[in-house]
Protein backbone atom coordinates (compact mmCIF):
# COMPACT_ATOMS: atom_id res chain seq x y z
CA UNK A 1 0.00 0.00 0.00
CA UNK A 2 1.48 3.47 -0.61
CA UNK A 3 2.32 5.31 2.56
CA UNK A 4 3.51 8.29 3.55
CA UNK A 5 4.69 9.31 7.17
CA UNK A 6 2.76 11.66 9.06
CA UNK A 7 3.92 14.59 11.33
CA UNK A 8 3.92 12.17 14.09
CA UNK A 9 5.98 9.87 12.43
CA UNK A 10 3.08 7.26 11.97
CA UNK A 11 2.36 5.91 8.50
CA UNK A 12 -1.06 6.36 7.49
CA UNK A 13 -2.83 5.10 4.18
CA UNK A 14 -1.99 7.77 1.15
CA UNK A 15 -5.96 8.03 0.72
CA UNK A 16 -6.52 8.58 4.38
CA UNK A 17 -4.20 12.22 4.08
CA UNK A 18 -5.74 13.01 1.00
CA UNK A 19 -9.50 12.74 2.34
CA UNK A 20 -11.10 15.61 4.87
CA UNK A 21 -12.15 15.43 8.12
CA UNK A 22 -14.11 13.25 9.79
CA UNK A 23 -13.35 11.15 6.70
CA UNK A 24 -9.57 11.49 7.27
CA UNK A 25 -9.69 10.54 10.96
CA UNK A 26 -8.79 7.07 11.68
CA UNK A 27 -11.81 5.95 14.36
CA UNK A 28 -14.26 7.52 12.03
CA UNK A 29 -13.02 5.45 9.14
CA UNK A 30 -13.21 2.03 11.00
CA UNK A 31 -17.02 2.89 12.31
CA UNK A 32 -17.68 4.33 9.32
CA UNK A 33 -16.68 1.54 7.58
CA UNK A 34 -18.69 -1.22 10.03
CA UNK A 35 -21.73 0.76 10.31
CA UNK A 36 -22.11 0.66 6.36
CA UNK A 37 -20.98 -2.82 6.33
CA UNK A 38 -23.49 -3.95 9.38
CA UNK A 39 -20.46 -5.09 11.23
CA UNK A 40 -19.11 -3.80 14.99
CA UNK A 41 -15.73 -2.67 15.82
CA UNK A 42 -14.43 -3.80 19.26
CA UNK A 43 -12.49 -1.09 21.59
CA UNK A 44 -10.16 -3.31 23.82
CA UNK A 45 -9.35 -1.49 27.02
CA UNK A 46 -5.72 -2.22 27.01
CA UNK A 47 -3.72 -1.42 30.71
CA UNK A 48 -0.13 -2.97 29.36
CA UNK A 49 1.67 -3.58 26.62
CA UNK A 50 0.60 -7.68 26.33
CA UNK A 51 -3.08 -5.68 25.72
CA UNK A 52 -1.84 -3.59 22.95
CA UNK A 53 0.42 -6.84 21.72
CA UNK A 54 -2.63 -8.77 21.93
CA UNK A 55 -5.26 -6.41 19.72
CA UNK A 56 -2.59 -6.12 16.97
CA UNK A 57 -2.08 -9.79 16.92
CA UNK A 58 -5.82 -10.60 17.03
CA UNK A 59 -6.49 -7.98 14.61
CA UNK A 60 -4.16 -8.79 12.00
CA UNK A 61 -4.75 -12.55 12.46
CA UNK A 62 -8.57 -12.01 12.03
CA UNK A 63 -8.01 -9.56 9.33
CA UNK A 64 -10.21 -7.58 11.22
CA UNK A 65 -10.36 -3.76 11.90
CA UNK A 66 -9.56 -2.76 16.02
CA UNK A 67 -9.28 0.09 18.69
CA UNK A 68 -7.31 0.46 21.19
CA UNK A 69 -8.61 2.31 23.98
CA UNK A 70 -6.51 3.60 26.45
CA UNK A 71 -7.53 5.23 30.09
CA UNK A 72 -6.06 8.40 31.23
CA UNK A 73 -4.66 6.29 33.97
CA UNK A 74 -2.35 5.35 31.41
CA UNK A 75 -1.55 8.48 29.94
CA UNK A 76 -0.56 9.52 34.02
CA UNK A 77 1.28 6.34 34.91
CA UNK A 78 3.20 4.93 31.94
CA UNK A 79 3.67 8.24 30.76
CA UNK A 80 3.57 9.58 26.91
CA UNK A 81 6.15 7.73 25.64
CA UNK A 82 3.65 4.50 26.33
CA UNK A 83 0.85 6.47 24.54
CA UNK A 84 3.29 6.95 21.43
CA UNK A 85 4.58 3.21 21.31
CA UNK A 86 0.69 1.74 21.40
CA UNK A 87 0.06 4.51 18.23
CA UNK A 88 2.84 3.64 16.79
CA UNK A 89 2.35 0.17 16.81
CA UNK A 90 -1.36 0.03 15.81
CA UNK A 91 -1.20 2.50 13.19
CA UNK A 92 1.81 0.23 11.76
CA UNK A 93 -0.23 -2.52 11.69
CA UNK A 94 -1.28 -4.16 8.24
CA UNK A 95 -5.32 -3.88 9.30
CA UNK A 96 -6.88 -0.29 9.93
CA UNK A 97 -6.14 -0.03 14.30
CA UNK A 98 -7.04 3.42 15.91
CA UNK A 99 -6.20 4.66 19.58
CA UNK A 100 -8.72 6.25 21.64
CA UNK A 101 -8.50 7.41 24.86
CA UNK A 102 -11.73 6.35 27.07
CA UNK A 103 -13.43 8.35 30.02
CA UNK A 104 -11.37 11.35 30.01
CA UNK A 105 -13.08 13.00 33.05
CA UNK A 106 -10.60 15.57 33.96
CA UNK A 107 -10.99 18.69 31.69
CA UNK A 108 -7.01 18.91 32.23
CA UNK A 109 -6.36 15.32 31.18
CA UNK A 110 -8.47 16.33 27.86
CA UNK A 111 -6.28 19.05 27.28
CA UNK A 112 -3.30 16.74 27.83
CA UNK A 113 -4.12 14.13 25.55
CA UNK A 114 -4.67 16.85 22.56
CA UNK A 115 -1.15 16.88 22.75
CA UNK A 116 -0.77 13.04 21.75
CA UNK A 117 -1.21 11.45 19.06
CA UNK A 118 -4.51 10.04 19.83
CA UNK A 119 -6.87 9.26 16.84
CA UNK A 120 -10.35 9.59 19.39
CA UNK A 121 -10.58 11.00 22.78
CA UNK A 122 -14.15 10.06 25.25
CA UNK A 123 -14.72 13.76 26.74
CA UNK A 124 -16.89 12.31 29.57
CA UNK A 125 -18.74 14.68 31.23
CA UNK A 126 -21.75 12.71 32.01
CA UNK A 127 -21.35 13.06 35.76
CA UNK A 128 -22.03 16.70 35.04
CA UNK A 129 -25.31 18.26 34.58
CA UNK A 130 -26.93 18.38 31.00
CA UNK A 131 -25.73 21.70 30.23
CA UNK A 132 -22.88 21.49 31.10
CA UNK A 133 -22.22 18.49 30.03
CA UNK A 134 -22.95 20.21 26.03
CA UNK A 135 -20.59 23.34 27.22
CA UNK A 136 -17.82 21.14 27.71
CA UNK A 137 -18.00 18.93 24.80
CA UNK A 138 -18.22 21.14 22.40
CA UNK A 139 -15.69 23.21 23.18
CA UNK A 140 -13.15 20.03 23.07
CA UNK A 141 -15.29 19.01 19.70
CA UNK A 142 -13.93 22.31 18.24
CA UNK A 143 -10.52 22.09 19.68
CA UNK A 144 -9.75 18.36 18.88
CA UNK A 145 -11.68 17.67 15.55
CA UNK A 146 -9.03 21.20 14.31
CA UNK A 147 -6.65 18.53 15.00
CA UNK A 148 -7.31 15.66 13.23
CA UNK A 149 -9.31 14.26 16.48
CA UNK A 150 -12.54 12.78 16.50
CA UNK A 151 -15.00 13.17 19.90
CA UNK A 152 -17.19 10.36 21.85
CA UNK A 153 -19.04 11.65 24.34
CA UNK A 154 -21.29 9.85 27.11
CA UNK A 155 -24.92 11.06 28.32
CA UNK A 156 -25.46 9.80 31.40
CA UNK A 157 -23.63 7.84 32.89
CA UNK A 158 -24.73 4.27 34.90
CA UNK A 159 -22.25 2.75 37.40
CA UNK A 160 -22.45 -0.99 39.02
CA UNK A 161 -22.90 -0.09 42.84
CA UNK A 162 -22.39 -2.68 45.24
CA UNK A 163 -22.88 -6.06 44.52
CA UNK A 164 -23.45 -4.54 40.51
CA UNK A 165 -26.46 -2.35 41.65
CA UNK A 166 -26.85 0.72 39.89
CA UNK A 167 -26.10 3.80 42.46
CA UNK A 168 -28.73 5.49 40.73
CA UNK A 169 -32.52 5.16 39.57
CA UNK A 170 -31.55 3.68 36.25
CA UNK A 171 -35.19 5.68 34.58
CA UNK A 172 -33.82 9.27 35.63
CA UNK A 173 -30.32 8.82 33.68
CA UNK A 174 -31.77 6.94 30.79
CA UNK A 175 -31.30 9.10 27.05
CA UNK A 176 -33.67 10.43 25.99
CA UNK A 177 -34.13 10.29 22.19
CA UNK A 178 -35.11 13.95 21.24
CA UNK A 179 -32.62 14.97 23.90
CA UNK A 180 -29.73 12.92 22.17
CA UNK A 181 -30.28 14.82 18.79
CA UNK A 182 -30.35 17.58 20.87
CA UNK A 183 -26.68 17.12 22.55
CA UNK A 184 -25.19 15.54 18.90
CA UNK A 185 -26.14 19.21 16.99
CA UNK A 186 -25.42 21.29 19.87
CA UNK A 187 -21.86 19.69 20.51
CA UNK A 188 -21.21 17.84 17.19
CA UNK A 189 -19.73 14.59 18.87
CA UNK A 190 -18.43 12.54 16.14
CA UNK A 191 -19.72 9.27 18.50
CA UNK A 192 -22.20 8.78 20.80
CA UNK A 193 -22.20 6.48 23.65
CA UNK A 194 -26.03 6.31 24.80
CA UNK A 195 -27.82 5.17 28.85
CA UNK A 196 -30.21 2.99 27.81
CA UNK A 197 -29.57 0.56 30.82
CA UNK A 198 -26.03 -0.41 30.41
CA UNK A 199 -24.15 -0.58 33.59
CA UNK A 200 -20.14 -0.19 34.05
CA UNK A 201 -18.77 -2.47 36.45
CA UNK A 202 -21.13 -5.72 36.83
CA UNK A 203 -24.79 -6.15 36.31
CA UNK A 204 -27.41 -7.11 39.88
CA UNK A 205 -29.71 -10.06 39.58
CA UNK A 206 -31.14 -10.15 36.18
CA UNK A 207 -28.14 -9.15 34.48
CA UNK A 208 -28.34 -7.09 31.50
CA UNK A 209 -31.13 -8.72 29.79
CA UNK A 210 -33.42 -6.84 32.77
CA UNK A 211 -31.36 -3.90 33.10
CA UNK A 212 -31.39 -2.96 29.15
CA UNK A 213 -33.90 -1.31 27.20
CA UNK A 214 -33.61 -2.17 24.26
CA UNK A 215 -36.50 0.15 22.40
CA UNK A 216 -35.17 2.90 24.09
CA UNK A 217 -31.72 2.02 22.06
CA UNK A 218 -33.21 1.89 18.63
CA UNK A 219 -35.28 5.21 19.85
CA UNK A 220 -32.07 7.08 20.02
CA UNK A 221 -30.40 5.42 16.66
CA UNK A 222 -33.07 6.61 14.93
CA UNK A 223 -33.09 10.31 16.19
CA UNK A 224 -29.40 10.59 16.03
CA UNK A 225 -29.91 9.09 12.63
CA UNK A 226 -26.04 8.07 10.94
CA UNK A 227 -24.08 8.81 14.22
CA UNK A 228 -22.51 5.69 15.01
CA UNK A 229 -23.30 4.36 19.10
CA UNK A 230 -21.08 3.29 21.21
CA UNK A 231 -21.84 0.41 23.83
CA UNK A 232 -20.51 0.71 27.25
CA UNK A 233 -20.61 -1.73 30.31
CA UNK A 234 -20.15 -4.78 28.55
CA UNK A 235 -19.05 -7.38 31.04
CA UNK A 236 -21.52 -10.11 31.69
CA UNK A 237 -23.30 -9.46 28.20
CA UNK A 238 -24.24 -12.54 26.36
CA UNK A 239 -23.43 -12.96 22.44
CA UNK A 240 -27.50 -12.85 21.67
CA UNK A 241 -27.37 -9.61 23.34
CA UNK A 242 -24.49 -7.76 21.67
CA UNK A 243 -26.38 -8.92 18.55
CA UNK A 244 -29.43 -6.82 19.45
CA UNK A 245 -27.39 -3.46 20.57
CA UNK A 246 -25.68 -3.99 17.19
CA UNK A 247 -29.47 -4.41 15.75
CA UNK A 248 -29.63 -0.99 16.90
CA UNK A 249 -26.67 1.20 16.24
CA UNK A 250 -23.91 0.23 18.42
CA UNK A 251 -20.87 -0.17 15.93
CA UNK A 252 -18.09 0.65 18.64
CA UNK A 253 -18.31 -1.97 20.89
CA UNK A 254 -16.37 -1.70 24.59
CA UNK A 255 -14.82 -4.81 25.71
CA UNK A 256 -12.70 -5.14 28.44
CA UNK A 257 -12.78 -7.80 31.10
CA UNK A 258 -14.84 -9.53 28.39
CA UNK A 259 -11.20 -10.08 26.35
CA UNK A 260 -9.27 -9.89 29.15
CA UNK A 261 -10.26 -12.91 32.01
CA UNK A 262 -8.56 -15.76 30.30
CA UNK A 263 -5.70 -13.71 30.05
CA UNK A 264 -5.83 -13.16 33.90
CA UNK A 265 -6.57 -16.04 34.87
CA UNK A 266 -3.48 -17.26 32.77
CA UNK A 267 -0.95 -14.98 34.22
CA UNK A 268 -2.44 -15.68 37.72
CA UNK A 269 -1.45 -19.49 37.23
CA UNK A 270 1.71 -19.32 35.66
CA UNK A 271 3.39 -16.25 37.46
CA UNK A 272 6.77 -17.75 38.73
CA UNK A 273 6.49 -20.99 37.04
CA UNK A 274 7.31 -19.86 33.61
CA UNK A 275 10.42 -17.90 32.39
CA UNK A 276 8.86 -14.25 31.87
CA UNK A 277 9.71 -14.51 28.32
CA UNK A 278 7.24 -17.34 27.79
CA UNK A 279 5.21 -16.36 30.13
CA UNK A 280 4.73 -12.87 28.11
CA UNK A 281 4.70 -14.88 25.14
CA UNK A 282 2.03 -17.68 26.08
CA UNK A 283 0.01 -14.45 27.75
CA UNK A 284 -0.40 -12.58 24.72
CA UNK A 285 -1.28 -15.64 23.07
CA UNK A 286 -3.90 -16.12 25.36
CA UNK A 287 -5.03 -12.55 25.54
CA UNK A 288 -5.41 -12.55 22.14
CA UNK A 289 -7.40 -15.49 21.28
CA UNK A 290 -10.03 -14.41 23.48
CA UNK A 291 -10.34 -10.86 21.47
CA UNK A 292 -9.91 -13.25 17.94
CA UNK A 293 -13.25 -14.53 19.51
CA UNK A 294 -15.17 -11.73 19.62
CA UNK A 295 -13.92 -10.54 16.34
CA UNK A 296 -15.61 -13.35 15.30
CA UNK A 297 -18.48 -14.19 17.70
CA UNK A 298 -19.55 -10.96 19.36
CA UNK A 299 -19.09 -8.22 16.06
CA UNK A 300 -18.46 -9.83 13.07
CA UNK A 301 -15.62 -8.06 12.07
CA UNK A 302 -13.19 -10.90 11.22
CA UNK A 303 -12.45 -10.56 7.59
CA UNK A 304 -13.95 -7.08 7.21
CA UNK A 305 -10.06 -5.44 7.23
ZN1 LIG B 1 -17.35 3.08 29.57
Amino acid sequence: MLSIASEAGAIRPLSVTMASFPHNNRTFQILDAAAKGGFAVGAYNCYNDDGVLAVIRAAEAARSPAIIALFPWTMKFQGVHFIRFAVEAAHAASVPIAVHLDHCIEPADVEAALELPFDSIMVDASIQDEDENVKQCARFVQVANAKGITIEAEMGRIEGGEDGLPSVDLETVMTKPEAAKDFVDRTGVQFLAPAFGNIHGSYGPGGPEKCWNLPLLAKVHRAVGPVPLVLHGTHGVSDQLFHEARKNGCVKINLNKTVRNEYTRFIAESAGKLELTVLKEKGVEVYARSIERAMRDILDSAGKA
